[in-house]
């Protein structure tokens, strides 16, 4: 077997050898910030209101400011005025177009740029931007998802200026965060329903804060989301059509070092690495994404960025604008970056932890313990209601988080299991049990009420350092928020915020109507929120799990405890359904039902077309790749084989070609194997291509298509051991992973 031979056979292996020789040529590549200190150009491309009250003339300034607090939107006239002011700061900070930013029901960000020019009376260009086009705008949006809401003939969706977030640049155009809309009035973003659940929240927490506290009088959410991710040299990207195309590793065995050793947690951040960081940072900055913490994650090129937290739906913008950023930077410093939750089998996976908490206009934390009993009953009562909120609403808010790819994570061992527990830690835990042990049902002395809130009046400010860290659990308190682990890193958290916000609005709400029916009855008021507590308590107790999640014992335990456990995605996702979903997002007027089910649509789609593209990409590499590889080696070793006849004759023949004709033999077998798992699994598509019914179809895909990924990657994985190096068409996961 000559080498020429190999040579025109692999042109994928040569792109492989290739691509390996770049990595190590590349050079780290420093770009300069602005200036040393973060604070002169923090914000930079930002419409602030600082920058507002320079460009904006007083009036227009205040209207924005009041839209902004009361979360209303502007006139006609005002916008007219707010335009001006804009358009000034835009062309002076050099951009040419504007856009309407949104969030569609895919999981980027969706963008059609407009330039300013328009023709002036005389044939001139001149640059106009008017209030018209700044709040309101109607893309062509026939192509985006919308679970069957909009008809293709009435294609039109619009999108309004959401006022809460602050309009940015990037690069030349200037971006103008908006809600997304049908025609006929139904949300097709993420963001149009969130803002509904903020506001619920913001209601049902300031009626509850009012208990303790007249002076609150807004309550908002804040999240601060640790974004997890790999980064892969581009090289050795564009020779993983795989990766270029489904976003991570179809096949690929596992490297013989990767994370045993823990040596790359926390390690020391490699320069080209850094680099890139600093470089996408500094953009994060001009963008006003306060982002604070780095550092090297647990797999092998697996790595973590954390901003400081802020109101959830600024998070929400941020955090997709922030991996809109990384993509783009990377590719400066010949990275790519990739968000999916499982890029690499066998490796940890990337999630995207919310830190979530509520925050009231007085400058409370609601889920920090405060400094006397007063405040920490405060504390107690937010933190039993979230804890009431994930124990009924428990279905509903695991199935916020699920979907194709994050099913590659969640329940692996590495990350939450799918399985939705709270973690509160042994001190909370045990002052719980003290409420219930000490809380009666009958009238309760003064004695009695004392000792119960001076009980609680000692939880220790330095809780934060105190709590024990639960790093199994996908809600975990930690001290003064709670951290929902389970959110996917590719995830837009639009959709998890959604729900966690809109179930603990929902159980505010009912725990102030208990409230006050116990107040009514003529007992007083801390009394009554200490009874409701207690029953909530008692009855969420299921859901309160201090233990390993990733044990088996947890899994028997949890059945028991009758919580959701639902292995297949579309299953898990149709509990967005059920009647109890339903009033937490339905009855409250967050999605009218004909949205949710539209939503629904698209969420079975989604899954099904993932499914469907990982098994085209799985099919075409192993037949136009790995069979004809497969075949070459074979055939290399035959000749072999018959060389060794030839010039040994029978004598010896065993003795010397014995073990290459078992490597013949097993190399046949996979390749016979993995064309008759391609064929079957082709045969499976076509049947499920034919089901109609959205959730069928996914149902299908799920059962009958997707488990021979596995099967086939698993021949695959093993004839890559076996097969000459020199001819491996795609990079190793050796290579992928340390290659930097
Ligand atoms: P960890 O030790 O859990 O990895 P990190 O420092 O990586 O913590 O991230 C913690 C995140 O929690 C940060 O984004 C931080 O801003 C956020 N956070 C802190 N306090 C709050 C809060 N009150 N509400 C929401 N998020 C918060
Ligand atoms: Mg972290």
């Amino acid at each position: 077997m000559s080498i020429v031979v190999n040579l025109t056979y692999n042109i994928m292996a040569i792109l492989r050898f290739k691509a390996l020789v770049e990595v190590t040529r590349r050079e780290p590549i420093k770009t300069e910030a602005p200036s040393k200190n973060v604070s002169d150009y923090f914000g930079l491309n930002v419409f602030d209101l600082h920058k507002m009250e320079h460009y904006l003339s007083k009036e227009a300034f205040n209207v924005v400011r009041k839209a902004i607090d009361e979360g209303k939107s502007l006139t006609r006239q005002e916008a007219n005025q707010v335009a001006i002011g804009l358009k000034a700061w835009a062309l002076e900070r050099g951009a040419t177009h504007f856009t309407h930013w949104f969030h569609p029901l895919t999981d980027g960000t969706a963008e059609k740029h407009d330039g300013f020019i328009e023709m002036g009376d005389k044939g001139h260009v001149v640059e106009s931007f008017s209030g018209e086009v700044l709040v309101q705008s109607e893309p062509d949006a026939s192509s985006f998802p919308s679970g069957g809401i909009r008809n293709t003939f009435e294609a039109r969706g619009y999108t309004a200026w959401d006022v809460s977030s602050p309009v940015f640049i990037v690069g030349t155009t200037l971006c103008i965060p908006t809600i997304f809309v049908s025609y006929t009035g139904e949300a097709l973003d993420y963001k149009a329903p969130l803002l509904k659940a903020l506001s619920k929240l913001d209601k049902a927490a300031v009626d509850v804060c009012q208990y303790f506290d007249k002076d609150v009088t807004k309550v908002i959410a804040t999240l601060g989301c640790e974004q997890e991710y790999f980064l892969v040299d581009e090289a050795l990207y564009y020779a993983r059509p795989d990766l270029v195309l489904a976003e991570r590793t179809l096949m690929g065995h596992q490297s013989a070092k990767d994370q045993q050793l823990s040596d790359h947690y926390f390690g020391s951040i490699p320069e080209r690495v850094m680099c890139f960081i600093e470089d996408f940072e500094c953009e994060a900055y001009k963008l006003g994404i306060p982002v604070k913490t780095r550092h090297n994650e647990v797999a092998p090129n697996q790595f973590e960025c954390a901003p400081i937290h802020e109101e959830v739906n600024l998070a929400v913008d941020h955090n997709q604008l922030l991996m809109d950023v990384m993509k783009r930077i990377a590719r400066r410093h010949n990275f790519r970056v990739l968000f999916h939750e499982k890029p690499f089998a066998g490796i940890n996976g990337s999630g995207k932890h919310n830190n979530w908490s509520m925050a009231t206009n007085t400058g409370v934390n609601l889920l920090s313990p405060g400094k006397n009993p007063k405040s920490n009953l405060q504390f107690l009562t937010f933190l039993v209601n979230v804890i009431k909120a994930v124990h009924d609403s428990n279905e509903l808010i695991r199935a916020s988080v699920m979907n194709e790819s994050n099913s590659y994570r969640l329940g692996g061992h590495e990350a939450p299991p799918a399985i939705i527990s709270v973690f509160l830690g042994t001190y909370l835990s045990k002052m719980l049990d003290d409420v219930v042990r000490k809380v009666t049902e009958a009238k309760m002395t003064p004695a009695q009420k004392t000792e119960l809130k001076l009980g609680i009046g000692k939880i220790p400010e330095i809780l934060l350092d105190n709590t024990d860290r639960n790093r199994t659990s996908p809600f975990a308190f930690t001290g003064n928020r709670f951290e929902f682990r389970a959110v996917g890193s590719s995830a837009n958290c639009g959709g998890s915020m959604i729900v966690l916000n809109a179930a603990v609005a929902h159980q505010l709400e009912k725990f102030k109507k208990e409230v006050d029916k116990i107040i009514a009855r003529g007992r007083n008021k801390d009394e009554a929120i200490f009874q409701v507590i207690k029953k909530y308590i008692l009855e969420s107790k299921n859901v309160l799990f201090e233990g390993d999640n990733y044990s088996k014992e947890w899994h028997a335990e949890a059945e028991k405890r009758k919580l959701c456990n639902i292995a297949g995605v579309p299953e898990s996702l149709k509990c967005y359904l059920t009647p109890e979903s339903k009033e937490v997002l339905i009855a409250s007027g967050i999605f009218s039902e004909k949205e949710l089910e539209g939503r629904m649509e698209v969420e079975f789609e989604k899954f099904t077309k993932k499914v469907q593209i990982e098994a085209r990409v799985l099919g075409d590499l192993a037949i136009n790749h790995i069979v004809p590889t497969g075949i070459n080696y074979m055939t290399s070793l035959l000749e072999n084989v018959k060389a060794i006849k030839e010039v040994f004759g029978e004598k010896d023949f065993e003795r010397l070609a014995g073990a290459r004709k078992e490597l013949i033999i097993t190399i046949s077998d996979h390749i016979s194997m993995i064309k008759k798992l391609v064929n079957d699994m082709i045969e499976a598509r076509k049947k499920a291509n034919v089901i109609e019914n959205s959730f069928d179809k996914a149902i299908v895909y799920e059962k009958d298509v997707k488990p021979y990924l596995d099967e086939i990657r698993n021949h695959i994985d093993k004839l890559e051991l076996i097969a000459d190096n020199e001819i491996w068409p795609l990079p190793k996961y050796r290579e992928l992973l340390f290659t930097r």
